[in-house]
């Protein structure tokens, strides 16, 4: 196996977790193409904690580190105190990592070696790079080189298992005329809406109502974030919540009321950034913080960002599902991994060369380096969960 995982590899392992340690649980909810949201407990403490990945589909290496972490304790090489229950959704968007890992693997073979892998990822790591440079340069919306490496993948490589999905998307890419190789950048819900902005005070809502073109930036400038596809687009029908965020709220909310929840982890790529809630710059439309909650958050958030060598950022517009989160459930991390832009694939590099401090290692780094945090950050959340510091 590779460190590219595609959505059943993904499976393979979390089936293979040793249930004594790490147990399935029923899952949050189900997409609405029928796959389950599925969810995950480790330990029997008091302190409740939860960890997702892959709100981004296209931002793979969120739902591999939250897999290598808990396959870490459940085969006993890392161990969590007993105070603690972690709760994981590793695969938050479904059909979204179906899309995106059939799309890696209509050219990039699950039995190749490691070295043919990594060669795949630094190329299109530097195909992405020269079409930001043309975005930049030209603005052009040509095709982009790294869509092109995926060009074959179109809906009709997913395979039949996921034909109510396959359908739809053939569809979709016809009437909303998807650039060629897009499944290589999708990000959002197999029915195209993008889950972090499908949330009441999204800023692209009234845009999108009133049929503005809306291009994303750099290497997906040909990508439209007005119409639903890969990325950006609020929604499928206006004032709607896709099944997702509503799974993902109510869960929340469970955790919350039920237990003493200490705080959560959400992972997206890239950046190299622990974004938390702090001085408010607009009115939040959910909670008025306090200063001593604005403290709690930066303590827990430096304390991470210190931890995995991670840049701060307390600056929130309340436009986000996962700012939503921030504000409903403190003390809540968005956490962007990797300092290498240009998903799914860049994070996946993890060649020992070059001088250049960023590129060595990324994926090894990304791996190792934010365990420590979480590990760290899990006992500064429940100081500061019972107001000692
Ligand atoms: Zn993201």
């Amino acid at each position: 196996m590779g460190k590219i995982l595609d959505y059943d590899e993904m499976n393979e392992i979390l089936d293979g977790l040793d249930n004594k340690v790490i147990k399935k649980e029923k899952p949050i909810g189900y997409t609405y193409f029928g796959y389950p949201i599925d969810h995950y407990v480790y330990g029997h403490g008091k302190y409740h904690v939860i960890i997702t990945g892959g709100t981004h589909s296209a931002e793979l290496i969120s739902n591999v580190f939250v897999i290598r972490f808990m396959e870490k304790l459940s085969k006993g090489e890392i161990k969590i105190d007993e105070n603690y229950t972690l709760h994981f959704i590793p695969i938050v968007n479904p059909e979204g990592t179906i899309i995106v890992t059939s799309a890696i693997r209509s050219l990039i073979s699950r039995d190749i070696s490691l070295e043919e892998e990594q060669t795949y990822c630094l190329t299109y790591y530097r195909n992405s790079y020269i079409e930001g440079v043309y975005a930049d340069k030209y603005g052009d919306r040509n095709y982009k080189l790294q869509q092109m490496m995926f060009r074959g993948a179109t809906p009709l490589i997913l395979d039949d298992k996921h034909y109510r999905l396959k359908e739809y998307l053939i569809d979709l890419f016809d009437k909303n005329n998807l650039p060629q190789g897009c499944m290589i950048n999708w990000s959002s819900n197999g029915r195209g809406v993008d889950l972090n902005a499908n949330i009441e005070y999204s800023s692209f809502i009234n845009k999108v109502s009133n049929g503005e073109e809306m291009y994303a930036k750099l290497h997906l400038n040909n990508i439209r974030r007005d119409k639903l596809g890969p990325l950006g687009c609020p929604y499928f029908q206006k004032g709607k919540i896709e099944r997702e965020n509503e799974a993902l709220l109510k869960f929340y909310n469970e955790i919350k009321s039920k237990y003493n929840y200490i705080g959560s982890f959400i992972y997206h790529s890239c950046g190299d950034i622990v974004y938390y809630l702090g001085e408010a710059k607009e009115k939040n439309p959910w909670i008025n913080l306090t200063k001593d909650d604005e403290s709690r958050n930066f303590e827990v958030a430096k304390t991470y960002a210190d931890n995995a060598g991670y840049k701060l950022d307390g600056l929130e517009i309340y436009t986000t599902m996962d700012s939503k989160l921030k504000s409903l459930f403190p003390v809540t991390l968005l956490i962007e991994l990797g300092s290498v832009r240009a998903t799914p694939l860049s994070q996946f590099m993890d060649l020992d060369i070059g001088g250049d401090d960023a590129f060595r290692c990324v994926y090894s780094k990304i791996i190792s380096n934010n365990i420590k945090a979480i590990i760290r950050t899990l006992e500064v959340m429940v100081k500061v969960y019972e107001k000692k510091f």
